[in-house]
């Protein structure tokens, strides 16, 4: 069979997971660390000493959704904890992912005279400030638990409410007993993330937006902004006349950019594989555009999912995935198309061979 395959050269990690991911590899430098050698790590408590001299460190959360790059990474002694486990360390360091977290984290971290590695992007820095600067009634455009909603909401305790999509408000027009709507989240009722599965059987009637007073709508940085605009219009032609709806252009643009690109790319493929973790939410964004645009799109995790079936000769294969898809897996898929579609045998001794073929 005669293929051609383009890695998509928009697809791959963004800035901020780049960032976290080389801080986290720094760190894991099998070396003794010092604090000042942590100096310019945003957050640290400098005067906690790090005392550790084998390849090691903490992470607060998945630093990335993608179970192979995490694979990789615990091989050189990163290991992911949750909160609860974080509140049982003392004197250690913890690295905070490009999602950021709530200030109770930074409470926790304190007290327990724990250093933060403090990789929150600068996007979402700036995003939780303005959350915090912001007063009345917020909005929050993005997925119920994800660890940056999480963070946001963490920002404006009680005046923060949940939307994950248009949906939920065109439900929320059967009127509640409590005179607001269904289908948005209040958060102020429940921690988000010490009770993950409580909040998801969350009752929908704790759940108002009132559009009696003005409201502040800000949007999960890797959401779609076709579906924000969306929202945002169906909220706007909701409110009360005269009271005010001010929506804040918070969809990073580096991810922004690339729906209009990426649509572009599956077009001019005759099959795409993206390749993305199942936890990813801007990988499912980017692959439902993908599907939308080329039919013939698979999302794949591993290399063991592709189904030689789905190729015809002639095909020209456009690989791409998610801001949490390391390059290296987009290469990796890459050659083992090119070699797989041509010769079966060869492709299996090359998975023998190379590292990054059997992680994946
Ligand atoms: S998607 Fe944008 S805001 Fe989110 S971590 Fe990446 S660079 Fe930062």
């Amino acid at each position: 069979m005669r293929i051609k395959v383009e890695i998509d050269n928009n697809s791959g990690f963004c800035h901020g997971v780049i960032r976290a991911v080389e801080t986290a590899e720094k760190n894991l430098s099998p070396r003794r660390n010092t604090s000042s050698e942590r100096s310019t790590v945003a957050g640290g408590n400098k005067s906690c000493p790090d005392v550790r001299d084998t390849a090691h460190l903490y992470s607060l959360g998945a630093i990335v959704h993608n179970g192979s790059e995490l694979e990789r990474l615990k091989t050189k002694g990163l290991e992911v904890i949750d909160i609860e486990q974080m509140k049982s360390l003392h004197n250690t360091s913890v690295l905070i992912r490009a999602h950021g977290e709530p200030p109770e984290t930074y409470r926790i971290a304190k007290e327990n005279n724990i250093s933060l590695i403090d990789c929150t992007c600068p996007v979402v820095l700036q995003l939780q400030k303005k959350i915090r600067e912001t007063p009345g009634q917020i909005v929050i455009f993005g997925k119920m638990g994800h660890a940056e909603v999480n963070g946001l909401v963490g920002q404006a305790e009680g005046r923060t409410i949940i939307v994950e999509n248009a949906g939920v408000i065109a439900h929320a027009e059967q009127p509640t007993n409590s005179g607001g709507i269904r289908g948005s989240r209040r958060a102020d009722a429940c921690s988000l993330r010490s009770q993950p599965s409580a909040l998801n059987n969350y009752p929908p009637i704790c759940n108002e937006i009132d559009y009696t007073k003005p409201i502040n709508i800000f949007s999960q940085t890797t959401k779609d902004p076709g579906e924000y605009e969306h929202i945002c219009a169906e909220i706007k032609k909701r409110m009360a006349p005269g009271v005010e709806c001010t929506v804040h252009n918070t969809i990073c643009r580096q991810v922004a950019g690339r729906h209009s690109k990426l649509v572009e790319f599956a077009r001019s493929h005759n099959v795409i594989i993206f390749v993305s973790g199942k936890e990813s939410s801007n990988g499912k964004v980017l692959y439902d555009l993908c599907k939308a645009a080329n039919p013939r799109s698979y999302n794949i995790q591993s290399l063991k999912q592709i189904d030689k079936k789905w190729f015809k000769n002639n095909d020209t294969i456009g690989i791409c995935g998610a801001t949490s898809t390391p390059k290296w897996q987009l290469d990796a898929a890459s050659k083992f198309l090119k070699i797989s579609l041509n010769d079966y045998i060869c492709a299996r001794f090359y998975t023998l061979i190379y590292g990054n073929y059997r992680r994946f």
